[in-house]
């Protein structure tokens, strides 16, 4: 009995310990630790278990083949420098994650009022495959969702598959990855079953806003099926964070702008419509997919990349999410 409560009264002190530590680092009067793969570890060991409260997506029979307790998670800080733990060689499909680097090249050859003319700036409380505001303003609610999404890709220049070609180009000049490639059954998948997307594409189409033909959509399930890893997340979090500068510094497509854009939109739509909850929580641009991904940027620092593949109802990943917060408390990130 005696050993109980002296059991009880240390688990107290460490808890009292340990939120201490979290509001000091959080008035910022004491510097936490310097990042390390060892702080990372510790965040990932905590928030591992999660994955048994969520659900791996079924929507189409190949994501539901992931393995529901891969977790990793991955960070690239101001200088550049790359911390990993966890299942770092973990390939998973980026899914929704493709839409800020449709929308990049979208508005980088049509110029933002091009693109936003036919797509709004508007978050939502419906989730990502919701048809929103196609049948009553005809546009799609903003290009997180599938509707603006499929949308936008149709925007980028070039007959069948080349859309989809600079998009995966853009993916391996962000993460300096040449080896990254889409995975082709998950993308058969897609297509097999996507009629929803389908409709979406066909009611724009109708509306005037999408004049090619299906190469377009296909171009969309293609982006959908790129395969990365946690670090390439986090280096596409930091090439957002940081004025389109890759991660090692090359400035090829700098543009303040069009990552002002980009983080804006995460911070509205990027979490499905969790965002504003995200939003208060978390306080970061941060862009999720059904995958299990999710990157994040934190402006003019790092980036992040987390991965488990359970989801919670909205479709993040959520020991990923779990893993940010705790790093958003414990190193007082939120832009807020
Ligand atoms: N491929 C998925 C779809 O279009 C992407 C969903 C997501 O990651 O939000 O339905």
């Amino acid at each position: 009995m005696k050993k109980n409560s002296f059991l009880s009264a240390k688990v107290m002190l460490v808890a009292a310990l340990l939120s201490l530590n979290t509001v000091i680092y959080a008035q910022k009067s004491i510097d936490p630790p310097a990042i390390s793969e060892k702080i990372l570890s510790g965040i990932l060991e905590k928030n591992r278990a999660y994955y048994t409260q969520g659900k791996v997506a079924d929507y189409i029979p190949e994501l539901g083949k992931m393995d529901a307790k891969a977790i990793a998670f991955s960070l690239v800080d101001k200088n550049g420098k790359v911390f990993n733990t966890g299942d770092v060689h973990k390939k998973f499909t980026m899914q929704s994650i493709s839409k800020i680097i449709a929308l990049m090249l979208a508005v980088n050859e049509r110029g933002e009022a091009d693109v936003f003319d036919k797509i709004g700036y508007f978050g939502s409380d419906k989730p990502f495959n919701h048809f929103s505001n196609l049948e009553t303003t005809g546009k799609p609610l903003n290009p997180m969702m599938n509707a603006g999404a499929i949308l936008t890709t149709s925007l980028i220049a070039g007959d069948g598959e080349k859309p989809f070609l600079k998009i995966l180009d853009m993916v391996r000049y962000i993460t300096k990855n040449k080896t990254i490639d889409y995975n082709k059954s998950v993308y058969e998948s897609e297509k097999s079953t996507g009629n929803r997307n389908r409709g979406m594409f066909y009611l724009m189409k109708n509306n005037g806003l999408i004049s090619g033909n299906e190469d377009q959509l296909d171009n969309y399930f293609k982006q959908c099926s790129i395969e990365l890893t946690a670090e390439d997340l986090a280096k596409i979090g930091y090439f957002f964070a940081n004025q389109c500068v890759r991660f090692d510094g090359d400035a090829t497509h700098k543009n303040k702008e069009i990552a002002k854009l980009i983080e804006s939109q995460m911070l509205t739509a990027g979490m499905y419509e969790f965002s504003g909850e995200y939003s208060r929580n978390v306080g970061l641009p941060s862009k999720s997919g059904v995958g299990g991904g999710i990157t994040v940027s934190v402006p003019g620092k790092m980036g992040i990349g987390v991965f488990s593949p359970a989801l919670d109802q909205h479709g993040n990943s959520l020991a990923g999410y779990h893993m940010i917060l705790d790093l958003v408390k414990q190193y007082d990130l939120s832009v807020f």
